[in-house]
């Protein structure tokens, strides 16, 4: 082990998984994957190519026959023991995710916790996946539902939670019957490299779960291939938008997570010492790079005041620095590009006159100089038509928007292209009430900041953050991931009369 506990300092060419053996890309273009905290190469990640997409979906293809007749008490046996490997590597994934990703160690434990969840949500197939029947529809005539797997399934992940988003997908997958391809982002492809050996090592057979690196000419070829039966897709909303359409375009079904712009409103009434720890997380957790993470504050009325001061003091003493330094609170952003952008969201909020409380972008993290670190970055006198109110920076920007009333937030949230969350902070049922019922997002926080769906739950998105109908992860898993067939049946002729009981 090193001083910050890296699981290795680097890990050489990524390897791709097909039909059951770790191979190189042929492909000569390969991409440096970078620890955002120290800015140097930890890897190298194949741009794969068609053909080798190609090869994955063959395999998976193959795999399929025998994986869908495999019973379902017997396919989750293989999950089972999936979701042992998890726990006894879960110390090793979440280092693995900070080295990658950048977020704090703690905040990567709690990722690879939720891919273990889901894993263990998946183990309940043989129930989760059992479908419906109806007797007497008709004189002598039953009606029941099966439900089947339909073939192969892709999934194209985002950097920002490398163990976790494709864990919505993966195990509920494989569990109805399917067989699966995995594209991680090409910023982050380390962890989802280290799953593929437990997949391995929990001896799924050949083909069933195979993963291919690279970036967009790999997911075309995916969205392209006639053999792939559907893609479930996490990252922008331009990709996502993208994405919906040509795989749709292609007959295929899919769902697609999008970007976000999320509110949190602090009436007056509301636990102001909660309220704060639970807007701190909210923005400045993971740096502010998730699809959650709260960007707009908007205090109502009296609210503003004790809000403000309250943020400004929390996000002053942030402690910035390596994920993997125990005392580190917050990390760094991604890569230098996004540092760039978020700084340039911070210079157009500047430029159409919001109040810069505090800054982020002069930060330095000693011994961390070639990081990419932005530190809390606070704006007051935010209106709603300023880009920094209505764009996803993704970044540690807070965004102090003060509203008259309650009426006059959800006018602003209602207004928003995107609805992936929003939170009410209050005291009042009757506020909390009117804030779930009229507001247009899927994941709604009531004294909440990070309102993430628990595995039995569907991780849902509205509008421009979502595109189809059947989300990630619970019960919309299932529908997705089979198809239901409809049996009607008759046993009557000469020699079979039904039953009919005497008056
Ligand atoms: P991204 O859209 O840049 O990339 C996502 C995936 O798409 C990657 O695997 C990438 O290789 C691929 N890709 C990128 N450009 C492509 C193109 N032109 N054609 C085809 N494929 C392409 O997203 P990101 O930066 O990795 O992730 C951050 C984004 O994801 C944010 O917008 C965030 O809000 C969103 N997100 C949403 C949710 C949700 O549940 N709604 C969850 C997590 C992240």
């Amino acid at each position: 082990m090193t001083k910050y506990g890296e699981v290795q300092q680097h890990y050489g060419r990524i390897k791709n998984l097909v039909g059951g053996s770790f191979r190189d890309s042929q492909s000569g273009e390969m991409l440096p994957v970078t620890n955002p905290a120290t800015g140097q190469t930890i890897a190298e990640v194949p741009l794969s190519t068609k053909q080798e997409v190609a090869e994955a979906v063959a395999a998976a293809k193959k795999a399929f026959l025998a994986w869908r007749e495999t019973p379902p008490m017997r396919r989750v046996q293989h999950l089972f023991r999936l979701k042992d490997l998890l726990e006894a590597h879960l110390e090793e994934l979440a280092r693995i995710v900070t080295q990658e990703e950048g977020k704090a160690l703690e905040e990567a434990r709690g990722e690879v916790r939720r891919a273990i969840e889901t894993t263990e949500m998946a183990c309940g197939i043989p129930t989760l996946m059992a479908g419906r029947n109806l007797e007497d529809v008709a004189p002598g005539i039953d009606e029941h539902e099966v439900r089947q797997p339909l073939g192969v399934f892709c999934q194209i992940a985002p950097f920002n939670f490398p163990a976790m988003i494709p864990f919505w997908f993966l195990p509920y997958a494989v569990a109805c019957g399917n067989t699966y391809v995995v594209k991680p982002s090409e910023q982050v492809p380390l962890t989802q490299s280290r799953i593929a050996t437990l997949i391995q090592e929990a001896g799924f057979p050949p083909g069933v779960v195979n993963m291919v690196n690279g970036a967009k000419d790999v997911v075309d070829a995916l969205l392209e291939h006639p053999d792939i039966r559907g893609a479930s897709f996490v990252g922008s909303t331009p990709v996502a938008r993208y994405v919906y359409s040509k795989a749709t375009a292609q007959g295929k079904r899919a769902q697609c997570h999008a970007g976000a712009k999320n509110f949190l409103v602090v009436m007056p009434d509301a636990d102001m010492r909660g309220t704060i720890d639970a807007l701190i997380s909210s923005i400045f957790g993971s740096a502010g790079e998730r699809c959650l993470a709260g960007s707009v504050v908007m205090p109502i009325g009296l609210a503003y005041e004790p809000v403000k001061a309250e943020l400004m003091g929390a996000a002053r003493s942030l402690r910035v620095g390596y994920g993997l330094d125990p005392a580190t609170q917050m990390g760094p952003v991604i890569s230098r590009r996004h540092l760039e952008r978020v700084h340039h969201y911070i210079e157009q909020g500047v430029q159409e006159g919001a109040r810069l409380l505090l800054d982020g972008r002069d930060i330095r993290v000693p011994g961390f100089e070639e990081g990419y670190f932005v530190g809390p970055t606070v704006f007051d006198e935010v209106r709603p038509d300023m880009a920094i109110a209505k764009e996803e920076i993704f970044g540690p920007v807070a965004c102090l928007m003060p509203a008259r009333d309650l009426e006059e937030a959800i006018g602003v949230i209602e207004a928003s292209r995107y609805g992936n969350a929003a939170s009410i902070f209050t005291t009042n049922g009757g506020h909390a009430r009117e804030f779930q019922h009229r507001v247009t997002c899927g994941n709604i926080g009531i004294n909440v900041g990070i309102p993430a769906p628990v595995a039995p739950f569907p991780f849902s998105g509205m509008r421009e953050s979502f595109f189809g109908d059947l989300h990630g992860q619970g019960l919309d898993s299932i529908n997705f991931f089979t198809e239901r067939k409809i049996v009607i049946t008759r046993w009557a002729g000469k020699e079979y009369q039904p039953f009919r009981a005497k008056a």
